[in-house]
């Protein structure tokens, strides 16, 4: 953690002490569950889907500091949404943990841009977006475990008899 700016890892560890929106969602019609090998985080985000509207969010699980934050920070981030709203804030999101260190943060992303020192350690980029990708599993409506890592994923959904 000392790797990231002291504002920013204030933001983060606040959330990770408090994390917003941490329970499992009563009257929840899609959930989808995230896993990081690299790191052991692991999450379930529950959605209450009102057509392609978000109309509530939560999650439960547990992980390192910047996985939890970043679950927090996503369910306020995409609550109230529609589908292809929180997947352009996902974008957003996966373009800047992933980009080049010292790029500006993407306009409009808002609080987010506390992950943005996460490109200058690309063991932590899979920490910091298995929320968004266990979010967009969860909105798809597949009811299975995903994995950052591929195969992995591939192998959970068809396990080997
Ligand atoms: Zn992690």
């Amino acid at each position: 953690m000392s790797e990231l700016s002291e504002l920013y890892q204030e933001v983060i560890l606040d959330h990770n002490k408090q994390p917003r929106n941490y329970r499992k969602l009563e009257g929840a019609n899609h959930h989808a569950e995230g896993y990081n090998p690299l790191c052991g985080d692991q999450i379930t985000v529950y959605l209450k889907m009102d057509g392609d509207k978000i109309e509530d969010v939560s999650f439960v699980g547990s992980g390192c500091a910047i996985s939890k934050a970043s679950s927090s920070m996503m369910t306020g981030a995409v609550k109230g949404k529609t589908k292809a709203e929180a997947e352009a804030v996902f974008e957003k999101f996966h373009q800047m943990v992933t980009g080049k260190p010292g790029t500006p943060a993407p306009e409009n992303i808002g609080k987010l841009a506390v992950f943005s020192g996460v490109c200058e350690f690309p063991s932590r980029v899979k920490c910091a977006s298995l929320a968004w990708h266990t979010l967009r599993s969860a909105m798809e409506g597949r009811d299975e475990t995903i994995s950052t890592e591929a195969e992995e994923a591939g192998d959970d959904a068809h396990p080997r008899r």
